[in-house]
């Protein structure tokens, strides 16, 4: 059966005249209706979120109380996490361990952030006059307006809204038309938590002036925004006619390099888990294998062996491996990129055509000796497509490595300890693994170098981006001063 999802405004469900279908990309059937939120709906969340931060109690209690709530929002998601992820996986196809697993996790973000935030303190500075004792103060930022992507809602939401909520801060979310369930079903949590109403809101639509009312409202007081490099651009651009602050968490065109003296099991492992996981349906995708000459050859055909035993299937399933790609639209882009590879000779070694499997499936795909110039190696997929290339030396591997418009994330194999710092300092990335790929936690900041995004996620860096400084002067001798000399 359908469902209809709703807003959430000032803490009450708001029923929208208008929605829209939510696809299931394994059935390719609407599956639930999510609200089209009017510019009104918006003005409201946004309005509601205000006046829960200008007079409402949520920035004023102190941070431990805050954490209480927290801490019971932690707890509401463990107990919910199968229905969460399972929403998530019929909404955007991705694997159901994948998902389940992504909410697993969520419960350690809130939880990291509640620890954090009563850790906060402001310090007495010397001010370098003898009448006046000067402190400085963090307070939270004000209204955030959080703007998703459909990749991974839930996570992606909870980077931003952990540490915003931990701050002070009040929220409205805005999840992608593409997947939008999980999100608009998350607010239920929140009143149970005991969240003070209006500190968490929900807008929705299907078009993009939803996501341009909230950027460009004067009443909001950041954007953090996570999604393509084309569209942050756009929002970036707009936050700025408004001089409101923003954070860009955006593409990525990640290298995954291997070592000539790298334990080859692992590597090959961490290339699957690079590209393969969640259909290569993540910003930090490893699509670009940078592999020494040396173990080029093995190295390709261990990982072609390998991607022929992935399942695709019923996301639901867990033994599938990869489900279907998101969307239509999703599909498509990912098999124009293999047709051009095609029509261009690219030397395809598995994959690169829709699958058997039909609907909006795409096989595992693995290039070889895919040219620096072609977009398959230089522009994001979003797909199950990996494009390698050799090196032979590490200059150049890291040359290569860098010579990308992004700067998400990169992966290095090798045992040789002294490589393992070199790389990490020569590569240009916001976030480097070593013999891993694709970990993550609430404590390690992530983010992007170069045309990846700017602003910090995690750790204590993405606390302070929902906190701005504030220093308090206070005159103690009562010294009358000259007023026309700076003081
Ligand atoms: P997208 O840019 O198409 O959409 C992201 C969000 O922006 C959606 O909610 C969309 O409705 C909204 N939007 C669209 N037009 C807008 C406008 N003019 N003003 C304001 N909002 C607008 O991205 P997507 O296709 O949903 O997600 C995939 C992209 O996200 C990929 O490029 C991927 O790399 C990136 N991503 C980045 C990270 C990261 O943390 N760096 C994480 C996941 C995904």
């Amino acid at each position: 059966m359908t469902t209809t999802e709703q807003l959430r405004i000032g803490g009450e469900w708001r029923p929208t005249e208008a929605t829209f279908g939510s696809i299931d990309p394994f059935t390719q059937m609407v599956w639930a209706r999510a609200p089209e939120a009017t510019e009104r709906d918006v003005a409201d969340a946004v309005g509601a979120a205000r006046t829960a931060f200008d007079d409402g109690p949520w920035p004023r209690w102190t941070p431990e109380a805050r954490a209480e709530v927290l801490y019971r929002l932690a707890d509401l998601i463990e107990r919910d996490a199968a229905e969460l992820a399972g929403l998530e996986s019929q909404d955007n196809g991705k694997g159901i361990r994948e998902m389940t697993g992504q909410m697993q996790s969520l419960p350690g973000w809130y939880r990291y952030f509640a620890r954090l935030a009563s850790t906060v303190e402001g310090r007495v500075t010397n001010t370098g006059k003898p009448n006046f004792f000067g402190y400085v103060v963090d307070e939270p930022v004000g209204v955030v307006a959080g703007i998703l992507p459909w990749n991974s809602p839930l996570l992606l939401l909870t980077f931003k809204l952990a540490p915003a909520l931990a701050a002070g801060c009040t929220f409205v979310a805005k999840p992608s038309e593409v997947a939008p369930v999980s999100i608009l079903r998350f607010a239920r949590l929140f009143a149970e938590a005991g969240l003070p109403d209006g500190v968490f809101n929900t807008v929705a639509g299907s078009r993009a002036e939803v996501g341009q009312w909230l950027v460009a409202s004067p009443q909001v007081d950041k954007v953090t925004f996570t999604g393509s490099e084309g569209i942050g651009s756009l929002v970036g651009q707009s936050a700025a006619a408004q001089l409101t602050d923003v954070a860009l968490e955006l593409g990525g065109k990640s290298a995954n390099i291997v070592f000539a003296d790298a334990d080859l099991d692992a590597a090959v492992n961490g290339l699957l888990a690079g590209i393969f996981a969640a259909g290569g349906q993540t910003c930090i995708a490893g699509s670009r294998a940078l592999l020494h000459e040396s173990v080029y050859d093995e190295v390709i055909d261990r990982v072609v062996k390998r991607a022929a035993d992935i399942r695709l299937g019923d996301p639901r399933d867990p033994a599938t491996d990869m489900g279907p790609l998101a969307s239509e639209a999703q599909w498509d882009k990912v098999r124009r990129y293999c047709d051009l590879a095609r029509k261009q000779q690219v030397d395809i070694r598995c994959g690169g055509e829709p699958a058997a499997a039909g609907g909006w499936f795409f096989p595992p795909t693995v290039m070889a000796g895919v040219e620096e110039s072609h977009p398959v190696w230089r522009e994001e997929i979003f797909g199950p497509v990996l494009a390698c290339q050799s090196f032979a030396t590490d200059d150049e591997a890291y040359a290569k490595a860098n010579a990308s418009p992004y700067g998400l994330a990169a992966g290095v194999w090798t045992n040789d300890v002294r490589r393992s710092f070199t790389a990490a300092r020569r590569l240009q990335a916001g976030s480097i693994w070593v013999n891993a790929y694709r970990t993550l936690s609430p404590s390690m900041p992530f983010g992007g170098f170069k045309r990846s995004g700017h602003g910090r996620e995690n750790g204590i860096e993405g606390l302070r981006e929902f906190l701005q400084t504030k220093a308090v002067w206070i005159e103690t001798e009562g010294l009358t001063r000259d007023p026309f000399t700076l003081g």
